[in-house]
This record gives C-alpha cells, sequence and structure tokens, in this order.
C-alpha cells in the first residue's frame, strides 16, 4: 500500500488475526472476506494505489439485512493488477473508468450498522460493535481478479464452505 485508506484513522494497522475485522474472522456461519477499520461516520477514504475504477455498487441494504443502512462500494483496478474494493461508504467520489492516483479521495466512510435494528437475535460480533459504539468503517478487501458474484457473498462476508479463489489477505 503506497497510502494508509483512511488517512485520519486513530490505527494506522490492519487488525491482527482473530481480532475484531480481521481478514477470514469467524462470524456466526460466515467469515469475513477483508479487513475493517474504524473510523467516525464522514472520514475520508482515499485509494491506496494509482488504479482505474471499474465498478460501483450497492453494498450493504436494509432490504437484505434489518440492521444494515444503504452502503456503497467502490473497486479500483490497481497498477499492481490486484483490485481493491473499498466498502461501507455513504457516498462516492469516483466514476467508473476513471483513473485515479494513491492518495485521491474516492468516497466517505458511512454508518454501516443501524443500532435501532440490532436484536437479541443478531449475531453477536454485531452485538459487540454496537456495545463498543463501533457503528461505521471501512469495509476494505483486496482479489487477484475481478471478485466473482456469489450468492455465498453478502456484505462483506462469505458463507460457502470452500474459501474464494482470488480472495487476498490485506495484510500479508
Ligand atoms: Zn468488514
Amino acid at each position: 500500500m503506497k497510502c494508509w485508506p483512511v488517512p485520519s484513522s486513530s490505527s494506522k494497522k490492519i487488525p491482527l488475526p482473530d481480532s475484531p475485522g480481521s481478514f477470514w474472522e469467524s462470524r456466526s456461519d460466515g467469515h469475513h472476506c477483508g479487513v475493517d477499520i474504524y473510523a467516525p461516520e464522514g472520514s475520508d477514504v482515499v485509494s491506496v494505489e494509482d488504479g482505474k475504477v471499474i465498478d460501483i455498487g450497492l453494498f450493504t441494504s436494509s432490504l437484505w439485512i434489518p440492521y444494515w443502512n444503504s452502503t456503497y462500494c467502490v473497486l479500483i483496478k490497481n497498477t499492481t493488477g490486484y483490485i481493491c474494493k473499498y466498502a461501507e461508504l455513504q457516498d462516492v467520489n469516483v466514476h467508473v473508468d476513471e483513473q485515479v492516483n494513491s492518495g485521491q479521495l474516492i468516497g466517505h466512510i458511512g454508518q454501516v450498522l443501524n443500532s435501532q435494528n440490532v436484536t437479541k437475535e443478531s449475531p453477536s460480533y454485531i452485538k459487540k460493535l454496537l456495545k463498543k459504539r463501533k457503528l461505521s468503517m471501512l469495509h476494505f478487501e483486496l482479489h487477484k481478479a475481478f471478485p466473482i458474484q456469489s450468492k455465498e457473498y453478502l456484505g462483506g462476508n462469505w458463507y460457502g464452505s470452500k474459501k474464494p479463489r482470488h480472495l487476498v489477505n490485506p495484510a500479508l
């Protein structure tokens, strides 16, 4: 990474294995596909490398899971060939096919969790985030190729048995 994706975040380190928000963290019946960088809603998110925006889409929605707000994701293919997914954004400042430089603003962190809709039945990692008031974060994924759209993937978690082939641990 040429630069850290959330310049204002208090931690400039990728979450350690098995800590909350770490890569491949076990979460109820799924696994976490990226790393979470906690920061206040509205914090700037910048591109970590030079690259090109290849896709923008809806990432979470209350229509899918009631304790989610609507957030968006941006996929950037870096000049290194790897693809970064920046997710749980409240807005997006780039467009598809735009060339971006490392450090360029691509969007702002959104509040992904709607605390009013977290219930006793919600997964324990969600209840823990609520307790710590960690309701907003950048969800960051790294891929070797364009992520395959799959029914086994939702909101940054993977519900299949085999790890997706192109997924990379951003900590390595
Ligand atoms: Zn995440």
